[in-house]
């Protein structure tokens, strides 16, 4: 849809037609709605922790006579939704940092079999904790790719955390990677024996706050945000991500990522 207006060509140019003035209004219209919506769902976001706060909150100011059991209760709950706010609001920074280009970010040779050891031993405590098998199954020859280590850690670390979160117990996550020849891309996936995500679903979890299962999402203590992020990040290092999955089976993540073309280094092809 183009909105066009009409004005008398100025004086100064002749004076004689009309210039018209257009703009396409569905895209204007499109951004607006979207920025209504982000705005409605962070605003819901932070609502629901902060009303269970105020609840209790209000319950241990005014019943005096609470038992100390549930006193300490009520304050791990309090303490426990006021970290998820916080997990919201570093989240929502991150993503505006980025859609503004204020994100610190490199592009160097990252050693894939050395970042996939990392996120696997710092998540391994969780993992145990879940009852799961969390194991790298990294090719010992493979190209470095190019990117921030740091930005790339955080995608497999929400990779890696969504699997054990959507897991049942005595299942499987592993963190593998292969490179492909003819398109100079390397793989690295993060596949999980889990609950599966329904294929009608698939399309929209790259989405901002968009869940399968909200309140399963919730009691993990997920903010919504975390494949938002991913896929941002991806993106900046112009690879891209794909998603594989079966009800009841498991998901696969893939993230491609382009090889680290040397200028002089010492790590040649
Ligand atoms: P959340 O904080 O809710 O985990 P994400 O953006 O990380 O948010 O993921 C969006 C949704 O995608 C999740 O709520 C969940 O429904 C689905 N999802 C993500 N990873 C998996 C997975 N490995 N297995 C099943 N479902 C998943």
């Amino acid at each position: 849809v183009v909105e066009a207006t009409v004005a008398p060509l100025p004086e100064t140019l002749g004076g004689q037609g009309a210039v018209i003035v257009s703009r396409d209004i569905s895209l204007q219209s499109q951004l607006d709605r979207m920025r209504q919506d982000f705005v409605a769902n962070v605003s819901h976001e932070l609502q629901t922790p902060l009303t269970i706060i105020r609840g209790f909150t209000e319950t241990l100011i005014d019943d005096q006579d609470i038992d100390e059991a549930s006193r300490t209760r009520f304050t791990r709950l309090i303490h426990e939704e006021a970290n998820r706010m916080s997990r919201l609001v570093d989240d929502l920074l991150t993503l505006s940092r980025m859609e503004h280009h204020s994100l610190p970010f490199s592009l160097e040779g990252v050693d894939v079999a050395m970042l996939a050891e990392s996120v696997v031993s710092r998540m391994a405590p969780r993992a145990e904790e879940a009852g799961l098998a969390l194991e790298a199954r990294i090719p010992s020859v493979l190209p470095l790719v190019s990117g921030d280590p740091d930005r790339l850690q955080e995608v497999l670390l929400n990779l890696v955390q969504n699997a054990i979160q959507y897991t049942p117990q005595g299942g499987r996550v592993t963190v593998a990677a292969q490179s492909d020849a003819a398109s100079g891309l390397v793989g690295i996936s993060v596949k999980d024996t889990g609950i599966g995500i329904p294929a009608e679903d698939l399309p929209r979890i790259f989405e901002r706050f968009y869940r399968v299962d909200k309140a399963r999402s919730r009691a993990s203590g997920g903010t919504g945000l975390g494949l938002a992020i991913v896929k941002h990040i991806i993106e900046l290092h112009q690879g891209r991500i794909e998603v594989n999955s079966t009800v009841g089976q498991g998901t696969e993540f893939v993230v491609w990522l382009p090889q680290h073309r040397e200028n002089g280094g010492t790590d040649g092809e």
